[in-house]
């Protein structure tokens, strides 16, 4: 088993090496095993098993269902539908995303995969959307149960002007473009990581009740806007400008860590998370903590199968 980020030899099942000395047969049959029991298939129209083998001119795998007669490849179905690449550059994608520990930035993944800035940029929020699915419906804490809540601001940054007489005081509210988001992390201690992004911190209180488990013991810092969670949770609050934590075991040093991975993320892999996806790179940060001591070759697995049971993507489906 890992002990961290840092994975022991044993725990280093996969490398990219490895994806790339494969066979375009064994990735298919990766891929095959994953989607099915046994790797056998199943129509995805009807969910007939009778089907023939009725590969596509270039040896791309394609069946024929005998009960309805629409043909379908092994991604049919789902995140991955139309894909364009070989089923080889998708393996090799996700054990590359997979490997990184921050992120993996799109344009160098289109490097690495040879293929245009555009495809590696929706190929790698597929895998997000994938990885993002394993926390729906999620519910943390219980009763006993401890969950860190903190809260981080992204985007809106206001470049100052070049002349120092043009500069405004951009701590005004009127001076800032109202493009910052702030992300809310709930962190279980020994448990899972769940994220939010919200317009304003005014809307956090609804989510954090419908996420957190009645009874659930909550540790926050002493910012005003997690006031309003001690009518509904017992909360034990944390004064960051005296101590980090205290020997109550009161600290939020869980959530703080997210947001310190999460952060270095942004600048020093996707420099611009803050648009209309950030909720996608918050939730990628999150399964990147929870499965930090999964072996790598298990974690690719896991995004697979994750992307093998997501429907295709609204998003990006197409692309
Ligand atoms: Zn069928």
């Amino acid at each position: 088993m890992a002990q961290h980020f840092l994975l022991s030899a044993q725990a280093r099942t996969l490398s990219l090496a490895a994806v790339l000395r494969m066979s375009d047969e064994e990735a298919e049959a990766a891929f095959r095993s994953i989607r099915w029991p046994g790797g056998k298939p199943v129509c995805p129209h009807c969910e007939c098993p009778t089907v023939y083998d009725c590969r596509k001119a270039n040896g791309a795998p394609r069946w024929r269902c005998k009960a309805c007669r629409k043909d379908f490849s092994v991604t049919s179905g789902t995140l991955l539908a139309f894909h364009k690449m070989p089923l080889r550059s998708y393996l090799a994608a996700i054990a590359i995303f997979v490997n990184e520990v921050k992120g993996k930035c799109a344009l160098a993944l289109s490097r690495d995969l040879d293929c245009q800035y555009n495809t590696a940029f929706v190929l790698a929020h597929k895998l997000r959307e994938a990885m993002a699915s394993e926390l729906k419906g999620m519910r943390l804490g219980g009763e006993g149960e401890t969950v860190e809540v903190d809260g981080g601001y992204f985007g809106g940054y206001v470049k100052p002007a070049n002349h120092k007489e043009n500069r405004r005081d951009r701590r005004l509210a009127k001076n800032q473009n109202g493009k910052r988001q702030v992300v809310v992390v709930m962190r279980e201690r020994g448990g899972s990581t769940l994220p939010a992004v919200f317009k304003s911190e005014s809307a956090l209180l609804g989510f954090i009740v419908s996420r957190v488990a009645k009874g659930t013991r909550l540790m926050a810092d002493e910012t005003g806007s997690w006031n309003d969670l001690a009518a509904r949770f017992p909360v034990s609050r944390i004064d960051h400008s005296r101590q980090y934590s205290d020997t109550a075991g009161i600290y939020t040093n869980g959530a703080e860590e997210f947001f310190s991975r999460m952060r270095r993320a942004e600048i020093g892999h996707h420099h611009h998370i803050a648009g209309t996806y950030l909720v996608r790179y918050a939730q990628e940060a999150a399964w990147r903590e929870d499965h930090r001591r999964v072996a790598n070759g298990e974690q690719v697995q896991a995004v697979m199968g994750l992307a093998m049971a997501c429907r295709p993507s609204v998003d990006w489906c197409g692309y």
